[in-house]
This record gives C-alpha cells, structure tokens and sequence, in this order.
C-alpha cells in the first residue's frame, strides 16, 4: 500500500507544497514545530532513509538545501535544523525546522495551530 507522503505526491491526500521537482516533494509538516517547518520527501518510497540509493540520498539534501535558503529567508532565524527521525512515516523524509536555539528542536513540545489561511500563507511565501 501507497505510503501517507507517496499519497500527498500523487495528490491523493492534500498538503501545503513548498517545491517540487522530478524526484522531490516538500510540503509543511501539518504538526508544525514552529512557522515553516517543512518536510521533504523523495518520490521514491522507500522507509529508511539509509535504505535509499547515493544518487537519490545526496540529491535529497541538495533539494532540501533550496528549501532551507526559503525558510531562513521567510522566517529570519538563525539556522534550519535538518531532523530524521522517521518512526511515525514510513516514507524516508527529512524535517527542516527553522531554529534559534537548541530547545526549538523538541518534538514533545506541543505543536503549533495553525489555520489553512496561515499554512497556506506561509507556504506561498515559501514557494515564491
Ligand atoms: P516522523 O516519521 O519523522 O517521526 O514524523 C512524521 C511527521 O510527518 C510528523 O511530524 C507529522 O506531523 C507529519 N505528518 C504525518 N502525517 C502527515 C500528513 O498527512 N500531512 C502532513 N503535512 N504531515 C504529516
């Protein structure tokens, strides 16, 4: 069965994209630690990202590098924290946080509400 993200990429299930391009997705984690936390997926599924082959692993972070020059220029922080964890999704995919300090990177930290308008305000501004 199709993974949550590979229906996202197909348009199955909706989301807040930020970029796409042949072999890759980004879209807003619809749990977001902080405003313009954006995930970023290989349209190849595969669940372990280690799993995934050189080519498409180093040319993941090269997409997610683009991304992650939006993020900090959208939100101003001070860095965009790269997190894989990968237990709830079994699609491999890379979280891009934007971060001020060490404690912004907390996943038992409750998530921020955001309503449609907000996400997809901040997902035009990160895809302009
Ligand atoms: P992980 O697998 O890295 O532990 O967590 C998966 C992440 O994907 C979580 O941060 C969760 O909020 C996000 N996520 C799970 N399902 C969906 C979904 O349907 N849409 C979006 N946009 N994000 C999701």
């Amino acid at each position: 069965m199709a993974s949550i993200f590979s229906k996202i990429i197909a348009g199955e299930i909706p989301s807040y994209k930020v970029a796409e391009d042949e072999n890759y997705y980004a879209f807003l984690d619809i749990n977001p630690l902080a405003e313009g936390h954006t995930l970023v997926v290989p349209k190849k599924e595969v669940d372990y990202i280690f799993d995934l082959d050189d080519k498409t692993l180093s040319g993941m972070m090269v997409f997610a590098k683009k991304v992650a020059e939006k993020i900090k220029e959208m939100t101003g922080c001070k860095k965009v924290a790269v997190v894989v964890l990968g237990l709830e999704v079994a699609h491999a995919h890379i979280h891009l946080i934007p971060i001020n300090s060490e404690s912004d990177v907390d996943f038992h930290r409750e998530k921020l509400q955001l309503t449609p308008e907000q996400f997809a305000e901040i997902a035009r501004k990160l895809s302009e």
